[in-house]
């Protein structure tokens, strides 16, 4: 499981940082991408990686502000235009207005697919669980920006353990049928009378990952809640130490907020986008030292980075 990211900058593109997205690559655990916001030019960058398009199943939108959503319509509509490839559904998840901006584009355009587009959309009422898979339970809830956005916690459910071939064969099982019975829970006795108990040759099952992924926001509980225990939490440093009341303003947050929130919530480790193009490369490296004081195992992102989870 990898994050790429696509677009870390904020608001406007810049040279450096284009606006948001990222892509959560599944590629072992389900072959398929995720995207979490699609921002102007997002489709350029992806040219840019080796996602293919047609593997991006599901996008995630965290409010509908341009420089999170003026990506859909193109890459959309190149989405299509991969011939010999088999036209797969996606499926759109984010606040309620999505549909229709996607629809509206596509119709004024004059855009056809030739693959369905299925809509999720929600509001203030409608969130909490918001998919379930049998690998994997999205959760979204409402942050605290100048418009409705939200937050997403990816869960992978736990994975089974894996069956010790090499000691089972140590302990004198034939290769065959009873490793399929001992691999499902059976217990067996072997010819010659010996007990094997299947718990002793199954690896406890490994808990799955954590990935806590914002949107634009001031620092709020719902931030901590949705970041309990992640493995990885991405989110928004539009603003560096001592901005913080700018960043109310705003509704956005600073680097030592961001830190604060995976400081409370027990997080392994923060990555923080939404860079502002104001800060040059000598403040990306004080955002990162000044973060560093409230949580240690920080790292600002750049465009293209990919982060193995
Ligand atoms: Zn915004």
């Amino acid at each position: 499981m990898d994050i790429q990211f696509l677009g870390t900058g904020a608001g406007q593109p810049s040279k450096a940082r284009n606006v948001s997205s990222l892509a959560l690559k599944l590629l072992d655990e389900i072959n398929e991408v995720w995207l979490f916001d699609c921002g102007e030019g997002t489709q350029n960058r992806i040219l840019e990686t080796t996602i293919r398009p047609r593997k991006v199943s599901k996008i995630f939108i965290t409010h509908l502000h341009g420089d999170h959503i003026f990506g859909l319509p193109g890459f959309l509509s190149s989405r299509a235009f991969q011939a010999n490839e088999e036209q797969t559904d996606l499926d759109i998840y984010g606040p309620q207005g999505i549909k229709s901006f996607v629809l509206t584009s596509l119709r004024v355009s004059g855009s056809r697919l030739p693959y369905r587009i299925h809509f999720h959309e929600f509001d203030q009422d409608s969130l909490g669980k918001i998919l379930e898979t049998d690998k994997f339970t999205v959760y979204a809830e409402e942050l605290d920006h100048t418009i409705f956005c939200v937050g997403y916690r990816v869960m992978q459910k736990d994975l089974e353990g894996t069956l010790d071939a090499d000691k089972l064969k140590a302990a004198g099982v034939p290769f065959g049928p009873l490793f399929g019975k001992i691999k499902n829970g059976q217990d067996v006795v072997l010819d010659d009378g010996t007990e094997i108990k299947a718990t002793d040759y199954i690896s406890a099952p490994r808990p799955g990952k954590v990935v806590t992924i914002l949107g634009d926001t001031r620092k709020t509980n719902a931030s901590v809640r949705l970041a309990v225990n992640a493995d990885v939490l991405v989110h928004e440093s539009t603003y560096g130490k001592g901005d913080e009341k700018i960043a109310r303003n705003h509704g956005h947050s600073t680097n030592m907020q961001a830190a604060q929130v995976a400081a409370e919530a027990g997080a392994k480790r923060l990555l923080l986008n939404h860079i502002s193009a104001r800060f040059l490369s000598k403040d990306i490296s004080q955002l990162k030292k000044d973060a560093a004081t409230v949580f240690e195992n920080v790292h600002v992102v750049k465009d293209l980075e990919e982060v193995e989870i």
